[in-house]
């Protein structure tokens, strides 16, 4: 997704990255507070994670410097990057980009006004040390070699339904299994996290499939999708209620 390549030139871009830059080398100084500066007087930064640990939005520069004050010094962020070109509509010049922190990496959204930012949006997108494991990384899955007792996948997950909550204890215990659960359950499994996920109702998706015959997601499907299970290429383009948590 990462675009390595700006265009030379593109105003929007230069000025985008000339705050950036001024957002870095502020963050890493003796005062970092003053990077409050850089925001417009009633400017937002909404933090899903990275700095915070928190889904938090600080509104207007006391907030911003606070926050700032409070988790940089742990959080020590760098190679704060443009990733694509910026875009300017009616004076608002607006521009993706990714960032690290000491434990994580990220991905923002910058919307800047008159050479301030009017809204900063930072997001944790993985934990350095615990990568995903997907592509490269993915399980191997087949195990080479004689082993009589090997056990099969399916084996493997019914000795996990027999025992984790039982004579071996979750880590985690999500209360809700509908799509927001049920992704957060994915996501810990990947990072290997024993987790169980209880739901008042009897089976994954009821809560949709109770609802009413013909609904379907108002969202097109490119937006639904959960984490790491995607809809089809093919799927309808408004998902119905029995595809739209693990139908
Ligand atoms: C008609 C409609 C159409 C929508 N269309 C879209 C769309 O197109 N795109 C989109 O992104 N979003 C859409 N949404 C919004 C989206 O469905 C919700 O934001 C989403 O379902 C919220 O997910 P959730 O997991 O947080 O909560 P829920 O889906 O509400 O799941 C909560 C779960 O927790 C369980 N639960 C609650 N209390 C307890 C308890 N005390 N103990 C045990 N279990 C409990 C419930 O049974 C339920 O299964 C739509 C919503 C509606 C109503």
């Amino acid at each position: 997704m990462t675009r390595t390549t700006l265009t030379p030139n593109h105003k929007p871009t230069l000025d985008a990255i000339a705050w950036m830059e001024k957002l870095a080398a502020t963050l890493s100084s003796d005062t970092p507070a003053q990077a409050a500066l850089l925001f417009e007087q009633d400017g937002y930064w909404r933090d899903l994670v990275a700095f915070t640990w928190n889904i938090k939005t600080l509104a207007g520069r006391t907030a911003i410097s606070d926050m700032i004050v409070a988790t940089m010094p742990t959080a020590t962020p760098s190679n704060w990057r443009i990733d694509e070109d910026a875009t300017e509509t009616d004076g608002v010049i607006e521009a993706w980009f990714t960032f690290e922190t000491r434990e994580a990496k990220g991905r923002g959204y910058l919307r800047l006004r008159e050479g301030l930012a009017w809204t900063f949006l930072t997001t944790m997108t993985e934990l350095k040390d615990y990568p995903e494991k997907r592509n490269k990384l993915r399980p191997k899955g087949a195990e080479h070699g004689a082993n009589k007792n090997r056990q099969t996948w399916l084996e493997k997950r019914q000795h996990e339904q027999a025992t984790l909550g039982y004579s071996e204890q979750p880590y985690c215990l999500i209360i809700g299994g509908g799509q927001g659960g049920i992704g957060l359950g994915a996501r810990l499994r990947q990072l290997e996290v024993p987790t169980i996920i209880i739901d008042a109702l009897p089976k994954p998706g009821d809560t949709w499939r109770n609802r009413y015959k013909s609904l379907s997601l108002h969202d097109p499907i490119w937006y639904d999708h959960m984490p790491i299970f995607h809809f089809p290429k093919t799927g309808r383009y408004s998902p119905p209620r029995t595809r739209s948590v693990i139908g």
